[in-house]
């Protein structure tokens, strides 16, 4: 479902030309990328208040809208955006119109400070190392700047030329009547240069793969699902711009015997029925070793005790969860020919039998 273009731009239906664009002039500044680098919701936003003016601004493809709605506009030619490109692309010309960028306000940004991509990194942690946190040294693939020519993809001594078919602006401009349509430079392919002589290191890419270790501390209680977010440890930016991020993604294998939940720790432990009816001290195996714990007389099958601060620490500081025990009575099964004598003696004078 797309939401209704006056909708987006905040204007009545029967807004004037000049509201409609005053309105997008403030929502395209608010949400321009340069202005919100790596915000994507901001990207959303900015798009979709692109494609409502590219709609309303224009008279026939407004009064369309306003007959048919969207449908009226995908049979039309007209669909809508298919990338973040496209609308600087298409609407450069817009851009030159509402902000008065002379020369194309998109050509001067490819070559404009650019965040690094983010990288991800998946963790496998045992129980134990997830309970108590630890330190790994982790070895993450990225691109990186290539040492041979700087990142420029050029071979040493030489350097790119401005391209001469865009004049360096990586987009050419064609009129058509009312409109005019920028498409990406298909000499340069938008870049706005031609490398002559590519460096060999990196075939005139600027990047070479490689890998780096980073050093991590893991905190105590994470678990699966867990995400670590490690800023400037992502690729290298663009034209002197700021790294991206390294997020790591944590899994924690199960245990044997603990079971997590939330800060608790459940750890089920099994008791002979003569235990559970006359009482016995045992011991459980907590995070931090065995523990003593006195099992009261009648116990039944079920029965949780509670092991306060013996649980996970918590991930934000806040204390240790408990540990949970609870109780798995067993029956006794291969009999002797006395102890089933016995029993029958229990049952007699228990009055069961
Ligand atoms: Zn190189
Ligand atoms: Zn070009």
């Amino acid at each position: 479902m797309k939401n209704d273009y006056y909708g987006i731009l905040g204007v009545d239906r029967n807004a004037t030309a000049e509201d409609i664009k005053k309105n997008y002039r403030r929502l395209a500044m608010k949400y321009h990328p340069d202005r919100n680098p790596g915000d994507r919701e901001a990207e959303e936003k900015f798009k979709e208040a692109a494609e409502a003016y590219e709609v309303l601004c224009d008279p026939e493809k407004r009064g369309i809208y306003d007959r048919y709605g969207h449908e009226g506009l995908q049979g039309s030619g007209y669909h809508g955006f298919s990338g973040f490109e496209d609308i600087f692309s298409s609407f450069g010309d817009i851009f030159e119109d509402v902000f008065g960028f002379g020369g194309g306000g998109r050509a001067r940004s490819r070559t404009a400070v650019r965040q690094g991509a983010d990288l991800r990194y998946d963790l496998r942690l045992t129980f134990m190392e997830a309970v108590f946190g630890v330190s790994r040294e982790i070895e993450v693939g990225r691109l990186v700047a290539c040492g041979g020519c700087k990142g420029t993809g050029s071979a040493a001594g030489t350097s790119p030329e401005v391209c001469g078919t865009c004049q360096g602006r990586g987009q050419v401009t064609q009129r058509s009547g009312f409109f005019s349509i920028s498409t990406t430079c298909p000499h340069c392919r938008g870049e706005g240069r031609i490398i002559r002589n590519p460096c060999r290191e990196c075939r005139g890419t600027g990047k070479i793969q490689s890998s780096k270790s980073v050093q991590i501390r893991i905190p105590p209680g994470v678990e699966t699902g867990s995400r670590l977010r490690l800023r400037g440890e992502g690729e290298d930016g663009e034209h002197g711009g700021p790294s991206g991020d390294l997020y790591v993604f944590i899994e924690v294998d199960a245990h044997e015997y603990f079971e997590r939940h939330g800060d608790d720790i459940l750890l089920k432990i099994p008791l002979s029925f003569t235990q559970a009816a006359l009482g016995a001290t045992i011991e459980v195996p907590t995070l931090n070793g065995a523990e003593k714990l006195k099992i009261p007389k009648g116990t039944q099958h079920g029965k949780i005790f509670r092991l306060p601060g013996k649980g996970i620490p918590n991930l934000r500081g806040f204390g240790r969860g408990d540990q949970i025990v609870q109780t798995v009575v067993e029956v006794p099964t291969n009999l002797t020919k006395q102890e089933e004598k016995v029993l029958k003696e229990f049952a007699r004078l228990r009055g069961e039998a």
